[in-house]
C-alpha cells in the first residue's frame, strides 16, 4: 500500500498565539521579537505584507513600526509550548501516528485511509483545530514527507486552497512543483541550490526530472532521497520518537549593550542552570559545557566572537554538550 502523510502547519504560529488570547490583534501588523527582544521571530500575514522581514533587527524597523502602528511582542515560550500541546492533543484524535516535528508543525500518517475524501478530512482537520485552539493550520497533504512540505506551503499561499491541498493523485501535482523554488525544497539547503542552479534545475519540478547520477554525483545518497520523494517514492517513515538531542544551546541576544561583567556573570548563570534543566529533562548527560560571548554583530568596527562561528561545539569536539 502506497504510503500518505498530512502535514499541518500552524499559520504566523506564534502571532496567532497571542492572537488567541487577544483577538483585537486580528486583521492587524503584529510582530513577535526573539528572546530579550532582539529580532523579529513571527510576522503576521499584515506585517509580512508591509515588507518586516523574517529576522529583522528590532532597531532597524522602528520607522516602519510607527509608520503602520506594528503591536510589537516579546516572545513568551510557556504559551507557544502550552498551545502547541493543545493542537497537537487535537491532532491526534484524527490519527494516533503523529511526529511532532518542530513546535508549530507535525507529521500525519495516513497510510490507509485511503477510503476517505483526504482534502475532505484536511478541511475537518483545520477546522476542528481551529475550533478547540483558535490557531489556524494548513494541512498539505501527499505521498511522502517533501511533497507535503511542498503542498503545505502552497495551501499557506494560494486562497484557493483555503488552507488544504492534496497532492495525493492530483492533476495540479507538476504545477506545484513547478511554482518551487529549488531552495525551498525540504533538505536542499543554500549549497545544495547553488549547485542545482548552476546546472539549470530552478525548481522542484526539474529536480524531480533530474538525472539520479549528476544528483548523486554531488549531493550523494540524500540527494537520491530527496529525488525518489518528489517522485511519490516515501524515504522518510514517521518518526514518533525524536532521536536524543546531541546538544542543547541556551543563548540570548541582548536588548541593549552589556558593559558590565556581573550582569554578564548573572546572564551567563541564568543560561547555564537553564540548560541544566533541559538536560535532566531530556534524562541525558553532558560531556562538555562550552559558554561563548559575542559582541553586537551589526558594529563592524568592534565585533569579537570567541568560539569559531562555522562550527558548532558538537562538530569541533565530537561530544555532546551543554552551550551556554
Ligand atoms: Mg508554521
Amino acid at each position: 500500500m502506497s504510503s500518505v502523510f498530512a502535514l499541518a502547519d500552524c499559520n504566523n504560529f506564534y502571532v496567532s498565539c497571542e492572537r488567541v488570547f487577544n483577538p483585537k490583534l486580528t486583521g492587524k501588523h503584529v510582530v513577535v521579537l526573539s528572546n530579550n527582544d532582539g529580532c523579529v521571530i513571527a510576522r503576521s500575514n499584515e506585517a509580512k505584507a508591509i515588507g518586516i522581514g523574517m529576522g529583522s533587527p528590532l532597531f532597524k524597523i522602528q520607522d516602519v513600526i510607527k509608520a503602520h502602528g506594528v503591536h510589537v511582542y516579546s516572545s513568551n515560550y510557556a504559551l507557544y509550548g502550552d498551545m502547541s500541546r493543545r493542537v497537537i492533543e487535537v491532532l491526534t484524535q484524527f490519527t494516533p501516528d503523529v511526529e511532532i516535528y518542530s513546535i508549530d508543525e507535525a507529521f500525519l500518517d495516513l497510510a490507509g485511509f485511503n477510503r476517505i475524501n483526504l482534502t475532505d478530512y484536511g478541511r475537518s482537520i483545520r477546522s476542528k483545530v481551529m475550533q478547540w485552539t483558535g490557531i489556524p493550520v494548513s494541512v498539505g497533504i501527499a505521498e511522502t514527507k517533501t511533497l507535503c512540505k511542498i503542498a503545505t506551503r502552497i495551501a499557506k499561499k494560494s486562497r484557493k486552497t483555503d488552507g488544504v491541498l492534496d497532492l495525493t493523485n492530483s492533476p495540479h501535482r507538476d504545477y506545484a512543483l513547478s511554482i518551487t523554488a529549488v531552495e525551498d525544497v525540504w533538505g536542499v539547503g543554500r549549497g545544495y541550490s547553488q549547485f542545482l542552479k548552476s546546472i539549470g534545475i530552478n525548481d522542484a519540478l526539474q529536480l524531480r526530472d533530474a538525472s539520479e547520477s549528476t544528483i548523486k554525483k554531488k549531493m550523494g545518497i540524500t540527494g537520491l532521497r530527496i529525488l525518489n520523494e518528489l517522485r511519490g517514492f516515501s524515504c522518510y517513515p514517521l518518526e514518533q520518537l525524536p532521536p536524543p538531542k546531541k546538544e542543547i544551546n541556551v543563548s540570548r541576544s541582548f536588548k541593549n549593550t552589556i558593559e558590565d561583567r556581573s550582569d554578564v556573570m548573572e546572564a551567563v548563570a541564568a543560561y547555564a542552570s537553564r540548560g541544566g534543566e533541559k538536560l535532566r529533562a531530556a534524562h541525558l548527560e553532558a560531556n562538555i559545557l562550552a559558554v561563548f560571548l559575542m559582541t553586537n554583530p551589526f558594529n563592524e568596527e568592534s565585533r569579537y566572537f570567541n568560539l569559531s562561528a562555522e562550527k558548532s561545539p558538537s562538530e569541533r569536539w565530537g561530544m555532546k554538550g551543554v552551550v551556554v
